[in-house]
């Protein structure tokens, strides 16, 4: 167990969870304890197992459910919002997202259609529709359209904006890992609540989506911009979505922005064999990763391109359905 962080009449209460014995990356959430309020900063995943040790942590601390009086996310993604239809089925109590988050939260059903339209067209583009992992991955989708109501948060959720306060906290945009992906800074004990925006020992992966147009958004640019904004942060604690808290966060973010060059020159280095659809060029970096990991292989693979196009440092040939990537510069 982390142990208990305090500052004044503040308390943090870390609720990590290990989904193994052995696995690297804890799914974590917090509570903030302070003269008037127990706020739940993110809330888990959702699974049997992981909502009996959610209600025991709390009982470890002295709290119960019903103690909990706002619960904050740090982004849409459900390993972070797994325990909120619970605790907002035992008492009716304010839930805040970025208002990004909120068509994501609600499952609203133009939103779910227009993402199985944008995957299945981009999969195509990247030559790798036809694999057993986007199969999967549009089936998931696709059932996700269809138990939308069920999965939705059933809660009104209330959209928080960049610089707005919230008690002690101050809202900041962190854009890369999800476009709604956000972080709660408390300027008097300089602690920051990240979600996902930065890991101690790795970096989070820049999912690929979509903005409010539809079109794609330029993930990794916008995770490197977001390391970039970090850095001008006074950060005494970094509270995490993922792995340990750490104290550290100078040197994570220097790291952070020194492993994406080194993703970026990985791809750069499989263009230098010549024109590559993206399924060889994932293959040629990732291997068999990209079956196993498909996902995040592909969030990769498109992020980064994307990024070298708008950067000028490589080409992508979008004449045809499947397109086609090379190193000559622009
Ligand atoms: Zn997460």
């Amino acid at each position: 167990m982390e142990p208990i962080i305090q500052a004044g009449n503040k308390k943090v209460y870390p609720i990590i969870y290990k989904p193994s014995q052995n696995s690297r990356d804890s799914i974590n959430c917090f509570l903030v304890e302070d003269a008037y309020s127990l706020t739940l900063i993110d809330a888990g995943i959702e699974h049997p197992v992981y909502k009996q040790f959610f209600k025991e942590q709390l009982a470890a601390y002295g709290f119960q459910l019903q103690d909990i009086s706002q619960i904050l996310l740090t982004h849409h993604h459900n390993d972070h919002t797994g325990m909120v239809n619970d605790i907002v089925a035992c008492k009716e109590i304010p839930v805040y997202a970025s208002d990004k988050a909120v068509p994501r939260l609600r499952f609203e059903p133009d939103f779910l259609h227009y993402k199985i339209v944008f995957f299945e067209r981009l999969y195509r583009a990247y030559d790798v529709l036809h694999m057993p992992a986007a199969m999967q991955r549009m089936a998931k989708l696709k059932a996700t359209y269809e138990q939308r109501e069920q999965l939705k948060v059933q809660a009104e959720i209330l959209p928080l904006h960049q610089s707005q306060m919230l008690g002690d906290f101050r809202i900041h945009y962190f854009p890369g890992h999800s476009p709604d992906s956000i972080a709660f800074y408390d300027e008097s004990t300089k602690w920051l609540f990240a979600g996902d925006i930065m890991f101690a020992n790795s970096i989070p992966n820049a999912l690929v989506d979509f903005d409010e147009e539809g079109a794609m958004l330029p993930t990794v640019q916008q995770q490197r911009e977001s390391f970039y904004a970090l850095q001008s942060f006074e950060l005494a604690h970094v509270f995490a979505g993922h792995q340990p808290s750490f104290t550290n966060a100078k040197q994570v973010i220097e790291q952070s922005l020194r492993r994406m060059e080194l993703k970026w020159q990985r791809i750069e280095q499989a263009m230098q064999q010549g024109e590559r659809t993206g399924q060889q060029l994932a293959q040629a970096v990732y291997g068999t990763k990209l079956e196993k990991a498909f996902i995040f292989v592909l969030s990769d693979i498109i992020g980064y391109t994307h990024y070298g196009e708008m950067q000028k440092k490589m080409t992508i040939h979008k004449e045809k359905e499947v397109w086609l990537f090379n190193n000559e510069r622009r």
